[in-house]
């Protein structure tokens, strides 16, 4: 019995290449573009245990959980780490960058989310990698939750590790994922004695194995699967074109926020400035005396299809997340997620307007 997800041919070294050159023209990038068999985290993890050590010291920029991750992986490489943490209603400014540059001059490896769908921000990094740039630091980027939702340009902005995942805006696999390598990031993990080498984690295997024998060879299997989902979901950008699947996700954003301060109820945009906000998910702060995820929870309940979730860890209790990325990228899904809140909100006895907040939401869609 033949099975669409079975039976598979393997996936040879000539598709694996071109799968590479696809996600890289993506990027806009002629930097060595490694496709890592795993979850995003493999190549966040891998890039940092290679590129860092106990002669760095790092700029740790936190806008959200990731940046924290990032930070206890560099203190565990040995490196000196100089956190820059942000409220997470807000993004970083090149101006902070500059200024920790200025009391740390030592900084020579820079970590940066560039959009967090967990905390709903987006952070200007075009400008920050100026700052980093004229320092001569690695630059180092987060690009999972931007990559589809908005430019993410690692050549223009001076980034050596790019790392984006394809579940995100992509609409693609979460099981691959993909970093982009500057020369100087190479360079620095060639002279790193304790980067991974002969790891799973080992940005440097591929390196040495793959890409200076001219990609002919493939390290082990890859996961085919996820490799073919991710080429059709590459292609599916294209065919539809990035800017339009761009377009979307910003317009998304766009009329969530519209719509939720149209909405009442005691509801904020927990981002204060739109423009911090992230395309990729918005994030809405619960009206007092109401707990995000009970609400999210009974939102569900009546209709389990919206991209509903309650802020992770601690923020469960107050950060209510639109996850409106991918095929939710959608004037449908939002007006189903403004629906939805307004219902929960007004069993919660709080008065709404739902139909002003369709009607807001729609306008501000364009
Ligand atoms: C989603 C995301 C990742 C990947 O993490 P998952 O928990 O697997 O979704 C990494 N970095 C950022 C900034 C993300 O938003």
């Amino acid at each position: 019995m033949t099975h669409p997800f079975l039976d598979l041919a393997p996936l040879g070294a000539d598709r694996f290449a071109a799968i590479e050159d696809r996600v890289a023209r993506l990027l806009g990038t002629e930097q060595d573009v490694v496709i890592m068999q795993g979850e995003a985290l493999l190549p966040l993890e891998g890039a940092i245990r290679a590129a860092a050590g106990p002669g760095t010291t790092a700029l740790n920029v936190i806008t959200g959980p990731y940046g924290q991750t990032f930070g206890d992986w560099l203190r565990d490489c040995g490196a000196t780490v100089v956190d820059l943490a942000v409220p997470f209603h807000t993004a970083v400014t090149a101006e902070q960058v500059r200024q920790a540059f200025a009391e740390h001059p030592e900084i020579d490896f820079v970590s940066l989310v560039h959009a967090e769908a967990a905390t709903g921000n987006t952070n200007p990094v075009a400008e920050i990698g100026e700052v980093v740039r004229a320092h001569g630091a690695l630059f180092y980027l987060d690009a999972v939750a931007s990559i589809g939702a908005e430019p993410v340009l690692p050549d223009a902005w001076g980034v050596d590790l790019c790392v984006i995942g394809a579940q995100k805006a992509m609409g693609g696999p979460a099981g691959v994922s993909a970093v982009s390598v500057s020369e100087r990031a190479w360079a620095r993990m060639a002279a790193n004695p304790r980067a991974p080498r002969r790891s799973y984690l080992s940005l440097l295997d591929w390196k040495e194995r793959w890409i200076d024998g001219g990609r002919k060879t493939l390290l082990h299997a890859p996961a085919q699967l996820e490799m073919l989902a991710l080429e059709a979901c590459v292609e599916r950008i294209e065919a539809v074109g990035p800017d339009t699947v761009m377009a979307r996700h910003a317009s998304a954003a766009t009329a969530t926020r519209a719509g939720a301060l149209a909405l009442g109820g005691g509801l904020e945009p927990y981002v204060y400035e739109a423009r911090d906000a992230a395309p990729v998910a918005t994030t809405l702060r619960a009206p007092s005396g109401v707990v995000a995820s009970e609400l999210v929870a009974r939102a569900l309940g009546a209709d389990p299809a919206v991209p509903l979730a309650a802020g992770g860890g601690a923020l469960a209790k107050e950060m209510i997340r639109v996850n409106h990325y991918g095929a939710d990228a959608t004037p449908g899904a939002v007006r189903a997620s403004l629906a939805a809140l307004g219902a929960a909100l007004s069993e919660a006895g709080l008065s709404v307007d739902v139909a002003g907040a369709l009607r807001a939401a729609e306008e501000a869609w364009r």
